[in-house]
């Protein structure tokens, strides 16, 4: 599903410019779910953001799904990012005049979906994240754990190849990071591929392989026994 070859990302600082991934290397099977561990500064979002097509690298080969993603000129690769790749982060970014249900239905807007088929599927997804109830309440009175359950819904409601997951748990006490955790789990059992960043050891141990990053360099990828997220919830 994803193949990386020695990927090199530097940012322009000024008249500098600071080397952040210095030659990663790693593929992703379709239907697994795996963390990408590091400590903070490591280079794991700037990793994740080039994977998720936000980004670009300076060298290195990136195919995702079959296709060299430096073929892509803007308006595929936009297309590209639309259709494959799912995105949720730490600080849940949802839209907060929308209700939880409009916040799902987005992504299906742009898709040019018809607003009954786009109210549907909102639905039926924020069902699968256990909010049916929330359907018409805004973000800022949902919880912590709620608003990220709405993120994953808006995320899986465009069918995407890959969800692409930054510190999801960052911002939750532990208790609901388990729970979100839960759900990400319950989404990768059904068969997708899923990605998740994190600084927490006990959250990576929750996937099925840790790729550990330090520096900027891949230090150890490990296949691990998963420990179930709803034996803590
Ligand atoms: P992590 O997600 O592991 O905490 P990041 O990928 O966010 O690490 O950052 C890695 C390094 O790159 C850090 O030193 C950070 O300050 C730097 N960095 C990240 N984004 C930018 C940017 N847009 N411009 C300049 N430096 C950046
Ligand atoms: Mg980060």
């Amino acid at each position: 599903m994803i193949e990386i070859k020695d990927l090199h990302k530097s940012y322009k600082m000024g008249s500098n410019s600071l080397h952040v991934l210095k030659g990663i290397n790693f593929s992703v099977e379709e239907g697994e779910l795996v963390a990408i561990m590091g400590s903070s500064g490591s280079g794991k979002s700037t990793l994740l953001n080039i994977l998720g097509m936000l980004d670009e690298a300076n060298s290195g080969e990136y195919t995702l799904d079959g296709v060299p993603i430096k073929d892509l000129n803007e308006t595929k690769a936009a297309k590209y990012r639309n259709k494959f790749l799912g995105f949720v982060f730490q600080s849940f970014n949802l839209i907060n005049y929308k209700n939880a249900m409009e916040n799902v239905a987005l992504p299906l807007y742009y898709q040019k979906m018809g607003r009954k088929e786009r109210q549907e599927k909102a639905l039926k997804y924020l069902g699968q994240v256990g909010l049916t109830e929330w359907a018409t309440h805004l973000p800022n009175e949902l919880s912590g754990g709620q608003k990220q359950r709405v993120a994953i819904a808006r995320a899986m409601a465009a069918e995407p190849k890959v969800l692409l997951a930054d510190e999801p748990t960052g911002a939750l006490d532990s208790k609901t990071s388990y729970e979100v955790m839960d759900l990400i789990q319950k989404i990768n059992d059904q068969g997708n591929t899923i990605l998740v960043v994190t600084h927490e050891e006990d959250i990576a141990h929750m996937c099925k392989r840790i790729v550990h990053l330090k520096d900027g360099i891949i230090v150890k990828d490990e296949k691990v026994k998963q420990v179930r997220a709803s034996e803590y919830v």
